[in-house]
């Protein structure tokens, strides 16, 4: 996706060879044209998909998932980070371990949400080592639900998401795929498809 490639070569902050820094326009503020762009292109990639419910994982995931349930009219599900007294004590859980912060948490989604009618579109904002989809990808299937796919804005190729989730046998889109971060450089793969 030519345009969200021309945002990250511009505003991206390449913060060492393995993490990149998108506050301005995706982590912190957001482009909501940009949001829109990215929903209009999953819409294309999964047009053929029938999708019933769209599922992210807060906190950055949820503005994308917004927009682009706008384009496939059905709910958006978010997986919380956080226990609290008023989320339902029946959840659908899973370990996820997070690289950026090197930390293990667990996300939850309440079990009256996600039943096996549902086909899921997943959506998250990178895909690094692929243990936030993995993550997400375990409820859908404790649900007894379907995964219908994931749908990424910037995958990170050098790290090894995309072998685990193809091994799932899982469509995988991500609409920027970066090959390279060395020396601040950002190398985007030639064809941002499978
Ligand atoms: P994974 O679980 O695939 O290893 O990492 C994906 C999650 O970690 C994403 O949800 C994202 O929040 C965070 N993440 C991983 N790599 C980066 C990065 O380079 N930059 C930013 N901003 N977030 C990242």
């Amino acid at each position: 996706m030519e345009l969200l490639k021309r945002k990250i070569l511009n505003e991206a902050v390449v913060v060492d060879d393995r993490v990149i820094k998108v506050d301005s326009f995706l982590n912190h503020q957001m482009d909501i044209e940009l949001f829109n762009e990215i929903g209009k292109e999953f819409k294309k990639r999964f047009a053929k998909k029938e999708i019933t419910k769209l599922l992210t994982v807060e906190a950055s995931g949820i503005g994308i998932a917004v927009i682009s349930a706008q384009y496939f009219h059905v709910p958006v599900i978010f997986a919380k980070k956080h226990d609290a007294v008023n989320l339902d004590r029946e959840t659908f859980q899973s370990e996820v371990y997070s690289f950026t912060k090197s930390k293990s948490y667990n996300i939850r989604v309440a079990k009256n949400y996600l039943s096996p009618k549902d086909k899921v579109l997943i959506i998250d904002d990178f895909l690094a080592n692929g243990n936030a989809a993995l993550g997400m990808i375990k409820i859908v299937r404790d649900a007894g639900a379907e995964v219908a796919g994931l749908g990424i804005v910037i995958e990170k190729r050098f790290q090894n998401g995309r072998d685990k989730i193809i091994m799932e046998g899982i469509q995988l889109e991500s609409l920027a795929i970066i090959e390279s971060l060395k020396n601040g450089d950002i190398i985007f793969q030639d064809s941002a498809t499978n």
